[in-house]
């Protein structure tokens, strides 16, 4: 009976020792918003798309949701949906 218990431990430990391989953590505070971040959604200045303030660029008024189309606004360019 302890042999049955003994094997199941082996395999969950396999099991996690592959995942912690195969999914490595992706660095601390990347996914997750850090305490006293805003988590006001706003809208991209630029794509009219909507996210957290913390998870976007605030450039003074303006809003975006990365350097992308921060680039593109301030190039003076006119959002196109790609399908
Ligand atoms: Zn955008």
């Amino acid at each position: 009976m302890f042999s049955v218990f003994f094997v199941m431990l082996i395999i969950i430990g396999c099991t996690w020792v592959f995942m912690k391989l195969m999914y490595p953590r992706p660095p601390k505070g990347y996914y997750r918003p850090k305490v006293g971040d805003n988590l006001t959604p706003r809208h991209c200045n630029y794509c009219g798309h909507s996210l957290a303030e913390w998870r976007g660029i605030v450039d003074g008024e303006h809003f975006f949701c990365n350097d992308e189309h921060q680039a593109d606004f301030k190039a003076g360019k006119t959002y196109q949906p790609q399908n």
